[in-house]
């Protein structure tokens, strides 16, 4: 930045410091009739301490040390499997489109304005990560662990690495999920091992009996997409029950409570976001704000309740699609503020549906703690806050003729949006305890 700075004052005043160098010549006074030397002939010390960082499939971080120049280093050419890559006016290029599991070589050369190239640094060996392998893979133990520890591994807020799909991608998204419903499972690992998504055979021998689940997830440490990560029962004991949770670094513990809800019930699909909802800087173009990333604003692409072009949305359409009796019970937490309730809850519509799961999630969830209070949208229709009217899964559940952008007028009663106060629900395992239980009574 420094240098950078130097560079263009320097050029601004040129014309000065020629004239500076013409008069310190003639003050030396020595009689001395050689002529001016004009032109930097220096050139700069060639780069050192060039290191990578980042490293994914495909990409790659360089950094260096700045170069020093008797006038000013203007920038840098780096050098790929010793040929011109491209440069760079900063010590730091950011390397892309390259090949998995490949071996590359850096060097890095400074150059000044006036051309003068320093020596080439010393070559640094980048090997890419390997793509992973289109292979199912298998482990055992308790799911929930083995979520939470995926939970844990979760990027947070302005981190930018969540990564858009494209339509291509989300169309071969909904072939993996469809392959995974129908327990196609070779065909699920095949397509997903394409956007570094594998699925793990879980089978957890803590149940009695013992339940077998297929985890889709990005296993790599280097993650590149964070699109979130699914689970589904190979034989549900609560095969209507579909619990979604897509702000689990948000909204505190939804995620744990999610994974314990779905664990305890053995229902039949498990949706998590893998990314915080205000990890990318980009926005989302459906419609509604939020000030949950700083100031009130448009949803994040991050945010997957709020955005329709995305892994999360593929996945709701394709069970909502395909099986037609499943409910999805979105659980969400919100701050408590005074004449709040403990719960918020909503089909996504101020409308009364024919099996009213929302009203029978309150009773039972009254049932394990008769102190808690509740808003339900199409009951209390007098409540208006967070009653979850632009989240683009219930709005397509309710068949919005644009979840985007048109909230639902009707409701097929199949979409719960539940936000929880932090206390009497979301706190701990006693708290998940009872959103576990009542699910479990009511499906
Ligand atoms: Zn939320």
């Amino acid at each position: 930045m420094r240098t950078m700075e130097f560079i263009r004052k320097f050029d601004q005043v040129k014309g000065i410091v020629m004239v500076l160098l013409l008069l310190a010549s003639c003050s030396s006074g020595g009689g001395n009739d050689a002529p001016l030397i004009d032109e930097d002939t220096q050139a700069p010390t060639k780069p050192s301490g060039l290191i990578v960082e980042n490293v994914t499939q495909t990409t790659a971080e360089l950094r260096w040390d700045a170069s020093t120049d008797n006038i000013g280093v203007k920038n840098y050419s780096i050098y790929q499997n010793g040929s011109y890559l491209a440069s760079s006016g900063q010590t730091f290029y950011a390397l892309d489109n390259l090949e998995p599991g490949n071996v590359y070589t850096y060097q890095v050369m400074a150059a000044d304005a006036a051309g003068n190239e320093s020596g080439l640094s010393q070559i640094l060996e980048v090997a890419t990560v390997g793509a992973i392998a289109a292979e199912l893979q298998f482990a055992s133990g308790n799911i929930d662990s083995y979520l939470n520890n995926l939970i844990d591994m979760v990027p947070g807020s302005g981190e930018n690495g969540y990564r858009p799909p494209s339509v291509p991608e989300l169309e071969q998204w909904n072939s993996v999920i469809d392959a995974l419903l129908g327990q196609n499972i070779s065909e699920a690992v095949s397509k997903a091992v394409d956007f570094n998504y594998q699925i793990t055979e879980f089978t957890d021998t803590g149940l009695s009996p013992n339940q077998v689940f297929y985890v889709l997830a990005e296993y790599d440490a280097n993650k590149s997409n964070y699109w979130g990560i699914y689970v589904f029962s190979k034989t549900p004991e609560k095969e209507n029950l579909v619990v979604m949770a897509p702000h689990i670094k948000y909204d505190t513990n939804t995620g744990y409570q999610a994974a314990y809800s779905f664990r305890n019930n053995v229902g039949k699909a498990l949706l998590l976001s893998s990314a915080h909802r205000c990890n990318s800087g980009d926005t989302s173009e459906c419609s509604g704000t939020t000030s949950a990333c700083g100031s009130s604003g448009a949803y994040r692409i991050s945010d997957l309740a709020h955005n329709t072009i995305s892994a999360f949305q593929k996945t709701t359409e394709a069970i909502t699609t395909s099986l037609p009796n499943t409910v999805f019970v979105q659980l969400h937490g919100f701050g408590k503020g005074e004449g709040d309730p403990d719960v918020i809850m909503s089909n996504g519509t101020d409308q009364t549906p024919e099996t009213d799961y929302a009203a029978l999630i309150r009773d039972a969830l009254l049932e394990k703690d008769a102190s808690l209070t509740f808003k339900i949208a199409h009951i209390d229709t007098d409540w208006t806050r967070l009653r979850g009217f632009t989240n683009t899964q219930g709005r397509f559940i309710n068949s919005s003729p644009n979840p985007c952008s048109v909230s639902a007028t009707e409701t097929s009663g199949r979409f719960i949006h539940i936000e929880q106060a932090k206390p009497k629900l979301r706190e701990d395992t006693s708290g998940w305890d009872k959103m576990s239980n009542a699910l479990g009574s009511v499906f």
